[in-house]
């Protein structure tokens, strides 16, 4: 009887026929490119979990498998807070030089905030 928008439903569908290709199709997280153990579940930060190569607020397709990877669910994170991050640089606060250089070992600097992010979605 209910009579969705498209965009809704058609959206989910796509996505979790995508979801479920890439599970099976991909093995490495797209973001650290390290081996994603898809045994481990979520809330897990080293569970598998799809991320969007744009974000759908940037303009990304939010169910196009061209758009979706593989990724840990802790580099997903620390992804959207790259963003931020780039955008504190304009305002010159000198923290987060601290955070690029520590990007070789990808140690997750705000993981106190992920209860938040959490409870937030
Ligand atoms: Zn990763």
């Amino acid at each position: 009887m209910r009579n969705r928008p498209d965009h809704d439903g058609t959206h989910r569908l796509a996505f979790d026929r995508n979801k479920k290709k890439i599970m099976v199709t991909q093995s490495v997280c797209g973001i650290c490119g390290l081996p994603v153990d898809k045994s481990l579940k979520y809330p897990d930060p080293n569970s598998a979990c799809i991320d969007h190569i744009i974000p759908i607020d940037r303009g990304g397709h939010p169910s196009d498998i061209n758009n979706l990877q593989l990724a840990h669910w802790k580099c997903n994170r620390a992804k959207s807070n790259k963003i931020i991050f780039s955008v504190n640089r304009k305002t010159g606060t000198g923290e987060e030089t601290k955070v690029s250089t520590n990007n070789s070992n990808r140690i997750f600097p705000l993981s106190c905030n992920w209860a938040e992010y959490r409870s937030k979605s």
